[in-house]
């Protein structure tokens, strides 16, 4: 921002034109009307933010008007969040005080330009522990009002539309944040086409070439799925037509992002992801009551027409998802014999798919709320209410509980718990109850008695068994997945744990000292991988109680692994984050470069580099859970890198292949490896069991593409099941 001579009359007329088209949009709302308010708001914020610019040069008032026109549009809330999305910068960037805004606007719109203004500066702070706090902020405020964290997203989404007049090392920085924290929150508050935008945004800024193929490909089949639509569609409408269904059919196509997702976790061509085209079919009931039959009556419909996969049908009609989302998914074959996604849903089930959580509010009918939404935030209002000592211990047990994708648990009387996935037993108890959890001896899944430690699947129906006369035990920390029995667990041993937690500490400083090594945030992060604990303390926990022998820590993690050749060959463009040189290239060399051994690393793998407390550059994998831990605990010392410079070298890669045991399967594939492709094996390890075979093949292969290649040529042969590059 810099400050600048008077806006002129026609850049005048246009902020004028976009604050009425807001306006416009509010006026056409279900929302009770304060139109004068949100007129006196854009007066206020005009005037503050008057003469000022933002960096791409157009007046800054047209920054809140964008962020009121998501607020209002996209998200569909009134006038309270208009006008705090029209003021949301004034008191960050202004000489106004909530005071004045309080004075003018009432206590309410004051409450959230504050909570706004305190999780103003990025959650990725200059140092681990205050991005922890600042996110810490984010959920307090959030849990104050909904609405705050709601205006942030629309901030978020207008920042991230307008990324390309930022500096390089800062738009991999916002959309690395965006990735990582806003898109998430954004899917867990069922704002799903913003979570979608979002993600889009962010692969555009960190992948621009990738984003670009993906886009034109996109483009290019555009005619072809038109015509598909048309041919699949027609049947449909008329069959709906002569149900006397009031309805609307429309063709949506697989985000950029998803399809890059898929390609990267399948190992599969762009061909090859088979639902691009999906089907929305959004019907209006006479009676809302009738909602679900008629979910079930277009379902019948549409397979009467077309054959439905038997493996992908989800009913998210009797089950909504954790962040409200309902609707009826089928993927069923067409026409032409690919495979195409169904989505069936009411006005009210759309309504809460685009605009989540206020949607929810609209259609509430009862006086009592008890969606998945309402509970999670009561989840995060438990969590803020009996806080850990340390932000960022409070930042990681969030965080597990953001990403874990959820399973359905039925209690005995046929209630269904949410809960995320790889839940046990115990966590399962302290869902229930504190005292449950406190008291639990193991539970009846299913009928059968299974242990604490039980893992539940969806569907289950799980009856806890308690007794009195239960002691809890400080490794039952292990044994649960979710936040909340964790910090439960860990307040019942929080003398016991803290003092074999220094201990821990203690022993491993010394042994560090003995053997002339720091406690860098890289060694401490493979550690914590290695033994599988979430925070550092959980580690120091570990070794203080001799559950980790310090004896073996040497060996496995101070000596680094000799570099292999090819770093010499190959060379990575790596872009700075320091603010002074901007989209600077680095010079780096053998010495100031290493792969990282959690993931190895190869040339033409998506990577990242992170620097060490030596000012050496780490490469990792992008999706890498060390690196994911150090991006989110130290991401200014994350750098954006790309590979340049092929050499035709070659390193180790490792398969897994798996197939029937057929006749001369083996050797085919063998013949395939060395003759066809001209890659030698190091190492070969093959079980045959059940007429199934299975195994890993180490090679030394060139790059990925290399590798790619060979596996698709693998698959090709009769009897193949599977053939994947393991990640290491
Ligand atoms: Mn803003």
């Amino acid at each position: 921002m810099e400050q600048t001579l008077q806006n002129t009359a026609e850049e005048k007329a246009f902020v004028e034109k976009q604050f009425n088209a807001m306006l416009d949009i509010y006026l056409h709302s279900n929302h009770r009307k304060n139109e004068e308010l949100v007129r006196e708001a854009f007066a206020f914020a005009r005037a503050a933010h008057q003469g000022v610019r933002r960096r791409s040069g157009e007046p800054y008032i047209l920054h809140p008007i964008a962020v009121a026109t998501i607020v209002a549009d996209e998200i569909g809330l009134g006038s309270t969040s208009i006008c705090a999305a029209l003021l949301h910068d004034v008191v960050e960037d202004t000489d106004y005080t909530v005071e004045d805004i309080e004075m003018r606007f009432g206590k309410k719109i004051a409450q959230i330009v504050d909570g706004l203004t305190k999780i103003s500066g990025g959650v990725f702070g200059e140092q681990a522990s205050k991005q922890a706090e600042n996110f810490r902020k984010l959920l307090l405020t959030m849990s104050e009002d909904i609405r705050v964290v709601l205006i942030k997203m629309a901030d978020r989404l207008h920042n991230m539309r307008t990324l390309a007049s930022m500096p390089k090392a800062k738009q991999l920085k916002i959309a690395g944040e965006t990735q990582y924290i806003y898109a998430p929150l954004a899917n867990r508050l069922g704002l799903y086409a913003i979570k979608t935008e979002l993600e889009d945004l962010s692969f555009k800024y960190e992948h621009p070439d990738k984003y670009e193929e993906l886009s034109s490909r996109v483009a290019e089949t555009k005619e072809d799925r038109e015509k598909l639509f048309t041919m699949f569609a027609k049947p449909i409408s008329e069959k709906l037509d002569s149900l006397g269904l009031k309805y609307e059919i429309h063709a949506r196509v697989k985000s950029v992002y998803s399809i890059w997702r898929k390609m990267q976790n399948k190992n599969i061509p762009f061909e090859e992801v088979f639902d691009l085209l999906a089907l929305r079919i959004v019907f209006t009931p006479e009676d809302i009551k009738d909602e679900k039959k008629i979910c079930w009556e277009i379902y019948s419909a549409v397979t009467d027409l077309y054959k439905p996969h038997p493996d992908r049908i989800r009913d998210w009609v009797s089950t909504p998802r954790a962040n409200g989302y309902e609707a009826l998914h089928v993927t069923v074959m067409g026409p032409l014999g690919q495979w195409v996604e169904v989505q069936i849903r009411s006005q009210r089930m759309n309504d809460i798919a685009e605009k989540g959580f206020a949607a929810h509010w609209k259609y509430k009918t009862g006086e009592q709320d008890d969606s998945e939404l309402e509970k999670w935030l009561q989840t995060i209002k438990d969590l803020l209410e009996n806080p850990e000592q340390n932000a960022i211990d409070f930042l990681d047990t969030f965080k597990l509980n953001l990403f874990a994708s959820e399973i359905f648990v039925f209690t005995p009387s046929g209630d269904i718990k949410t809960m995320p996935q790889g839940s046990t037993v115990l966590d399962f108890a302290f869902a229930l109850h504190t005292d449950m959890g406190v008291q639990c001896i193991g539970a009846k899944v299913n009928h059968r008695l299974q242990p604490l430690s039980y893992v539940l699947s969806s569907g289950d129906q799980v009856e806890i068994l308690t007794s009195k006369k239960q002691s809890p035990l400080a490794t039952w920390i292990d044994m649960v997945k979710t936040a909340k029995a964790k910090s439960k667990i860990r307040n019942l041993f929080k003398k016991e744990y803290k003092s074999y937690t220094i201990k821990g500490e203690n022993e491993l400083k010394a042994l560090l000292k003995k053997h002339g090594q720091d406690l860098s945030a890289d060694l401490l992060s493979r550690m914590m991988e290695h033994y599988g604990t979430e925070k550092d303390e959980d580690l120091y926990y570990k070794i203080g109680k001799a559950e980790v022998k310090i004896d073996e820590l040497p060996k496995l993690f101070f000596k680094e692994k000799a570099q292999s050749r090819w770093m010499r060959f190959w060379s990575l463009n790596i872009f700075s984050s320091n603010k002074k040189t901007d989209d600077a290239e680095i010079q780096v060399t053998d010495e100031t470069l290493r792969t990282a051994e959690c993931c190895s690393p190869i040339p033409g793998d998506d990577v990242i580099c992170f620097i060490d407390e030596d000012g050496k550059y780490v490469v990792h994998k992008r999706q890498c859970p060390v690196a994911m831990r150090l991006k989110s605990n130290y991401g200014d010392r994350i750098v954006s890198a790309v590979w340049k410079n092929e050499e035709r070298l070659s390193y180790p890669a490792t398969i897994s292949i798996k197939g029937m045991d057929e006749k001369g399967v083996l050797s085919k594939i063998l013949d395939i490896i060395s003759n066809e492709h001209s890659i030698n094996m190091s190492k070969i390890n093959l079980e045959t069991k059940d007429n199934i075979f299975e195994g890993e093949i180490t090679l030394y292969i060139h790059d990925v593409e290399d590798l790619n290649n060979l596996c698709l040529n693998i698959l090709k042969v009769n009897g193949m099941k599977s053939v994947q590059r393991i990640e290491k």
